[in-house]
């Protein structure tokens, strides 16, 4: 039996050191990290998404801005909306919820982001020092991985590691950090060939692919970490709407040393990284030092 990596209880300690942040920048420096997030649209997911990160940006002291603009917004309205934001003192970070409608230039919306602004880490900017390895907004998810990973496991250096999916927001960017931990990082994809023996080979498995239960449990090497990324909707036998990851849990369970469960692993890391982000981009703003209990 494995380790259960519990990121729900992860992402509430994080979230509590975050509240403690927010609290110590208003007494020692008089200011409140704001988070502004645009959503354009009325995509079911993105607005459960949205409303979640405003009410725990809320919960954790800091300021929250909702911008909600029709489905049908064009590029340049979208645009002006950007440059107010980037020109607005109190909104310390900016995410615009993807995915955008077909009208909207998505990757010209992320660049025009004041790029020490960009708490979702995907401005060409923070991609580019986050592959040279210099300081930059990391991407939610992957740096929740990574965390994770490192609570769990400590040193990573000379783990092999396979991540599966090579995706601009979860993949690449977490193979980067893998790197940077000083893994042997395997990116693998649709096209890779033999994909179980990749992944027999792997100390740490990252499962970023979006299909259901995809890696299953003999793909799994004894003791290895297993981050699984995926988020599936799937209806079960008995009918039932439920959550699974792309790892077959159950199987890989009985294998693994640790895995994080689908939903209550990695899920809630990412919105308490967006919170860590954001504190860190408005301390960065206002030339102050980010708080210890979240460096
Ligand atoms: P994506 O569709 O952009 O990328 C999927 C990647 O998987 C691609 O690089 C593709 O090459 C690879 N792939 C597809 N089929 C494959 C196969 N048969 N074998 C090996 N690789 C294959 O997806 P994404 O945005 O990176 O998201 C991946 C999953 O992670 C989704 O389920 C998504 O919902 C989830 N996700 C979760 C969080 C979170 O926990 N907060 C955040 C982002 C994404």
């Amino acid at each position: 039996m494995s380790t259960v990596i519990d990121g729900k209880a992860y992402a509430e300690t994080l979230r509590a050191r975050i509240a403690e942040s927010a609290a110590e920048l208003k007494l020692k420096h008089d200011f409140v990290p704001g988070l502004a997030v645009v959503l354009v649209g009325e995509d079911p997911a993105s607005q459960v998404y949205v409303r979640s990160k405003a009410r725990q940006t809320v919960e954790v002291g800091m300021q929250s801005f909702e911008h909600r603009l029709p489905a049908d917004t064009d590029e340049d309205d979208l645009v002006d909306l950007i440059g107010q934001l980037n020109r607005d003192p109190a909104v310390n970070g900016i995410l615009v919820q993807l995915p955008l409608p077909k009208q909207v230039d998505s990757e010209r919306i992320i660049n025009m982001i004041d790029v020490q602004k960009d708490v979702d880490g995907f401005h060409v900017e923070n991609t580019g020092r986050l592959s040279i390895g210099a300081d930059s907004l990391v991407p939610c998810t992957p740096a929740g991985c990574l965390m994770l990973l490192k609570h769990y496991v400590g040193d990573l250096t000379g783990q092999n590691a396979v991540v599966i999916g090579r995706s601009n927001i979860v993949g690449k960017p977490v193979s980067m950090l893998l790197l940077r931990e000083h893994c042997t990082v395997t990116i693998a994809h649709s096209r890779t060939r033999d994909l179980p023996s990749v992944c027999r080979q792997a100390d740490i498995v990252v499962a970023a692919v979006g299909a259901p239960e995809m890696v299953k449990g003999d793909w799994i090497k004894p003791g290895a970490t297993v981050i699984d990324v995926g988020i599936n909707r799937i209806t079960d036998e008995s009918g039932n709407k439920v959550l699974v990851g792309d790892v077959e849990y159950d199987a890989a369970q009985k294998v693994a040393g640790a895995i994080t469960p689908v939903p209550g692993g990695v899920g809630p890391m990412t919105i308490a990284c967006l919170l860590r982000n954001t504190v860190i981009a408005a301390c960065r703003q206002q030339g102050v030092d980010v708080p210890d209990s979240i460096g």
